[in-house]
């Protein structure tokens, strides 16, 4: 007798709908009452940034972005502190130092206590308002002026503090925005960029080719290996480290069929994902060096793969190489941001950015850590 095919007939539901379902079961419970805000905004038109290129026509292309009414987030918030901190003198007659709020030139200084990667510029609209960036134009060199992406995705790069003469890792690094990112610091003595995925690296080169001047590709190296296993590959210590891993990707889950983690046949691999995230937070850590710093981001709200996968990794590398790392604290940048992105106020670790009507950035987790021995 012919062996029935149910699985193969039976009417599935949709990806998108499926990643609701498990979204509102998931979170209605991890945030109470604030998920019907996340939920509304993951499911209405994200706001995105202009993330400014430094090797471009940078007059023609500011003048551009402020002729749209756009700001660039990351000078504005440093901005912000100045003032309050001149106002601050003026009131007390003593100096305020505020940790690192320049954009410093690219040459070795004193580093204060809470630093961020600098020459970083990335323009958004103000808040509340849902304008649009158009494409970029590329100049008569053929480089564009901006890359548009999540602004919020920036954080994690600016979190990662790269300083001059770094020799930085960006572990799961395709399609290429947060290497762009790291790169137009112009601090980058070496940046290893690496994914798994022959086809995204193929989007990481057009990235580079189309942002970067031909002589900044000495110090860039693409690889394609599986980022789990890159101590067994290369003994180089790295300086900082990002490891950007691919998780439920909730905004694009809810949008998209094509490719979603949520398919049908795609239930095991999803299960798995705090394990493969677990592995190449480990592997990202082995690779820095002692004092070296690493930041762990995803651009999902679940705690799972968010500080769930940062605990267990510290606890991992005490347990099985007897190596010590330290979580750092970053309310710092919350205080920072907070008048562009909407921060969640109950991480234990980390820091999130929730998406908000008013915001619509995110979610965007990124968590810092250092590597003590
Ligand atoms: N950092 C990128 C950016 O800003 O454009 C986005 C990275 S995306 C969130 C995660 C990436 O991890 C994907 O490109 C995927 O191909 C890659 N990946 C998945 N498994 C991997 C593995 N085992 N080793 C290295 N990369 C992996």
């Amino acid at each position: 007798p012919q062996k029935k095919r149910w699985a193969t007939t039976a009417p599935r539901i949709p990806s998108t709908r499926m990643a609701l379902q498990i979204f509102d079961m998931n979170y209605g419970t991890q945030f109470g009452s604030l998920w019907p805000s996340i939920r509304i905004s993951l499911l209405s038109e994200q706001k995105y940034g202009a993330l400014f290129n430094n090797f471009s026509e940078v007059e023609v292309v500011a003048q551009r972005l402020e002729g749209l009414n756009a700001m660039d987030f990351i000078w504005e918030a440093q901005k912000a502190v100045e003032d309050l901190d001149s106002m601050a003198e003026q009131v007390s007659g003593v100096p305020v130092s505020s940790p690192g709020t320049e954009a410093e030139p690219c040459e070795h200084q004193e580093q204060p206590i809470f630093s961020i990667s600098p020459n970083i510029k990335c323009y958004t609209f103000p808040r509340g308002d849902i304008s649009r960036f158009p494409p970029a134009k590329p100049d008569i060199l053929g480089i564009l002026g901006y890359y548009l992406l999540d602004a919020a995705s920036i954080l994690p790069v600016l979190a990662l503090n790269v300083q001059p003469g770094d020799v930085v890792l960006d572990l799961c690094a395709a399609p290429g925005g947060k290497t762009l990112a790291l790169l137009q610091t112009g601090c980058c003595r070496a940046l290893a960029a690496n994914d798994l995925s022959g086809s995204r690296i193929g989007r990481l080169l057009n990235v580079l080719h189309s942002y970067l001047p031909e002589q900044l590709f000495n110090t860039v190296t693409i690889t394609r290996h599986d980022g789990r296993y890159w101590s067994k590959r290369s003994d180089i210590r790295y300086d900082r480290v990002l490891v950007d891993v691919p998780c439920t990707n909730d905004r694009h889950s809810l949008k998209e069929e094509e490719n979603s983690i949520f398919k049908h046949g795609r239930k095991e691999e999803r299960k798995m994902l705090p394990m493969l995230q677990l592995q190449l937070l480990v592997a990202g850590i082995l690779a820095a060096k002692p004092g070296g710093e690493v930041v762990y981001s995803t651009c999902t709200l679940s705690q799972l793969q968010n500080e769930y996968v940062v605990e267990r990794a510290v606890e991992l590398l005490k347990i099985e190489h007897d190596i010590t790392v330290q979580v750092e604290d970053l309310s710092y940048f919350r205080k920072l941001f907070q008048s562009t992105f909407s921060f969640y106020q109950d991480c234990r670790l980390g820091e999130l950015v929730l998406p908000h009507l008013s915001a619509n950035f995110g979610p965007i987790y990124f968590c810092k850590l250092q590597r003590l021995n």
